[in-house]
């Protein structure tokens, strides 16, 4: 079994250490929480994953995958999607535009590792990407087909129809996070990394987001890490939750045997 695999990770700003000496193991199709204070590191932990900072010391793996040794494009070509805190969509685009701009990396060339097939696959996928569009060749019509079918799948499922053709910086936030989620799954990836995916959601609407992040789980096969301060939600989905504060993990386990720890009570839950 391996999923993501994360050893020793740290990460400081300035004088501020946002990460310190954390690890954690996600193992596939769990749905993992990661929750703490402000400021406790969590969406540090997300940009490290996803390359968007570089760690100054740890490792991070996915499957066979060195994730620390890649740039952000390739971590998205080893099969980890992500959605963001503030909604990273293309606003004036509509939402199956979106969702078809989000594909563009399951046409990428199957991710090799080594600097030299790095360099190898973006010139093949160049090449094809040229060549196809010149021709108008029967793979491109195929991968625009398959990459529509996929969008309206994707689009039913999450319950998104009367909303396709609106363009997204129309839609109420709580909308727009879940057109972010839409777009994560169209990439058909192994893992997705969920950024707060509660925050605008009415109490009734946070129980409905709980289902759907459950069925996304179980219909698409994807592993499932959740940063997210509402406790509603993640209480009932974790398999597992990973307390995080000032940067250092405090507490890891059933949602139960966080709820009841005593250094978590203090540093973030309460009584
Ligand atoms: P929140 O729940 O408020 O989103 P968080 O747990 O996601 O918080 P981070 O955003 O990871 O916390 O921040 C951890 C610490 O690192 C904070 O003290 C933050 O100010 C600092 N930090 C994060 N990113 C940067 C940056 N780019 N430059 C400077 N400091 C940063």
């Amino acid at each position: 079994m391996t999923g993501l695999e994360i050893r020793e990770l740290t990460r400081s700003f300035g004088g501020i250490i946002a990460l310190d000496d954390v690890s954690l193991d996600v193992h596939p199709g769990e749905i993992v929480s990661l929750i703490g204070p402000n400021g406790a590191g969590k969406t540090t932990l997300f940009n490290c994953i996803s390359r968007i900072y570089d760690p100054d010391r740890g490792s991070i793996r996915f499957d066979d995958y060195d994730l620390v040794k890649m740039g952000p494009d390739d971590v998205v070509n080893t099969g980890i999607a992500r959605t963001f805190q503030n909604v990273e969509l293309f606003k004036t685009m509509t939402v199956i535009q979106n969702l078809l701009v989000g594909q563009h990396s399951r046409f990428s060339p199957p991710l090799r590792k080594g600097l030299f097939w790095r360099h190898a696959n973006a010139a093949i996928h160049a090449f094809r990407e040229v060549f196809a569009c010149a021709a108008r060749l029967p793979t491109s019509w195929r991968e625009e087909r398959l990459a529509r079918d996929t969008a309206e799948e994707v689009v039913k499922f999450l319950g998104l129809e009367q909303v396709k053709n609106i363009p997204a910086g129309a839609l109420s936030f709580g909308i727009q996070k879940n057109v972010e989620l839409a777009r994560a799954l169209v990439a058909r990836p192994r893992m997705i990394l969920l950024d707060e995916p509660a925050s605008g959601l009415s109490h009734e609407e946070l129980g409905h987001l709980g289902e759907v992040i459950k069925s996304v789980r179980d219909e698409f096969r994807v592993t499932i890490l959740v940063v997210e301060h509402h406790m509603e939600l993640v209480m009932p989905i974790s398999d597992r939750i990973c307390v995080l504060n000032f940067g250092r993990k405090i507490a890891e386990g059933t949602p139960a045997e966080v709820q009841s720890n005593p250094a978590v009570i203090e540093a973030y839950l309460g009584e």
